[in-house]
């Protein structure tokens, strides 16, 4: 079997966690637990592994427990490339630090690749109808895991959008300064440039996997397509030259405006992902549960991206998806289950047509920070 495992899980002061050490042997873990008991924070906590970086907070100090100074979050995978650990410390003082095989000083650049998580919450509903800097996130957290380098970019790409908004706010007061206007535009273009060409070749394949599942999902009765949105005109037959070409004559045309504004308004930081269910953009027209079902193609297609691009199919995370969908679905996603190692939390077992599961599977209980095997 192709997939990832994570074998065992360490948490120390992380979140309402003083202390878990759990071996996981199963594919399928269910967690069940009232409101306000850590299902959540577990969930976290696996995907902190991954991406190095909580989806809830970008304040690290907030993962750690209240009233104490440090937390560790540690995760031992089997993978097909052999195992790895991967260990992340979390300091009120200082910076995290990351571990992986017990090496310390490791980046976020290095961590990421070696633990791919997808994870579905309810919150995922904001990936459709939310603003396009949560499909952004999506499009750029989905790339980084499977192609190194990529976050890289983005981090120089936002420090020149920074610097550059700097300059732009500061040419009125001193016109001189125009000049210099030239080297930034190089840089922004040269980086913008493969961002948008990443995120072209990402969403031809996420578009044909989506499409794919939402048919499923929908018994064919509806086409969802996917459209890269930009204010320049690009599509996925384009060169990075060709890309670079039409990025550079339409950001010439705003030069006025972005001096008179004080910020770049051109590039991928600006762009969208377009969703379309049967040709109506389903960001705005669709119902609640078309745009459900929209949110659960594009996470089950990522999941199925990373297999084919990476090998191995990522860990999969459910946070209390499972009472927000209807029968049809709810089926859909325990066939995708069978395929990868799932953590599934819940408030009640009813969520779930437990006698349905034929694969083995693994009850726990979580209460107040803790966890508890039901054998
Ligand atoms: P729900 O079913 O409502 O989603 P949950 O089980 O997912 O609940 P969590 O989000 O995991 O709940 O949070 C559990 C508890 O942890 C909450 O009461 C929250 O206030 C608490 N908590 C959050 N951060 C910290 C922290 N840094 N230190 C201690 N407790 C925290
Ligand atoms: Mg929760």
């Amino acid at each position: 079997m192709f997939l990832l495992r994570l074998q065992r899980l360490i948490l120390q002061n992380f979140r309402n966690y003083t202390f878990l050490n759990e071996v996981f042997n199963t594919d399928l873990n269910i967690f069940v637990g009232k409101n306000a008991q850590g299902k959540t924070n577990l969930v976290e906590a696996i995907y902190l592994l991954g991406l190095g970086k909580s989806y809830r907070t970008n304040r690290d100090s907030e993962l750690i427990k209240w009233g104490c100074d440090r937390a560790l979050v540690n995760g031992m995978v089997i993978r097909n490339f052999g195992p790895i650990s991967v260990e992340i410390r979390l300091d009120n003082s200082k910076k995290k630090e990351i571990l992986l095989n017990e090496i310390p000083n490791k980046k976020i650049q290095e961590l990421l690749g070696h633990i791919n998580v997808v994870i579905f919450s309810p919150e995922d509903l904001e990936l459709v109808k939310g603003s396009p800097a949560k499909r952004r996130d999506f499009l750029d957290r989905e790339i980084s895991q499977i192609n190194t380098g990529y976050g890289h970019f983005i981090n120089m790409y936002s420090r020149v959008v920074y610097q550059r908004n700097n300059l732009l706010r500061e040419i009125p007061k001193n016109k001189k300064l125009i000049d210099s206007l030239n080297v930034w535009d190089l840089q922004l273009i040269d980086l913008g440039a493969r961002l948008v060409k990443k995120r072209l070749e990402i969403i031809k394949k996420l578009g044909i996997l989506s499409r794919l599942m939402h048919r499923k999902i929908t018994n064919g009765q509806e086409t969802l397509e996917l459209k890269y949105i930009s204010r320049f005109p690009v599509n996925e037959t384009y060169s990075m030259e060709d890309i670079k070409e039409v990025y550079s004559r339409e950001l010439s045309k705003l030069r006025e405006k972005e001096i008179y504004r004080g910020i770049t308004l051109l590039g991928p930081h600006r762009d969208d992902l377009g969703l379309f269910v049967n040709n109506t953009d389903i960001r705005v027209y669709g119902s609640q549960g078309q745009q459900r079902t929209t949110a659960l193609a594009l996470k089950l297609a990522e999941l199925e991206l990373m297999k084919s691009e990476v090998g191995e199919y990522p860990i999969l995370l459910l946070d209390d998806v499972f009472s927000e969908l209807d029968s049809t679905r709810r089926k859909f996603l325990m066939d995708v289950v069978k395929r990868v190692q799932t953590f599934v939390t819940l408030t009640s077992l009813e969520g779930l047509n437990i006698s349905g599961i034929k694969q083995e599977y693994c009850i726990y209980r979580i209460e107040e920070g803790s966890i508890i095997r039901c054998d």
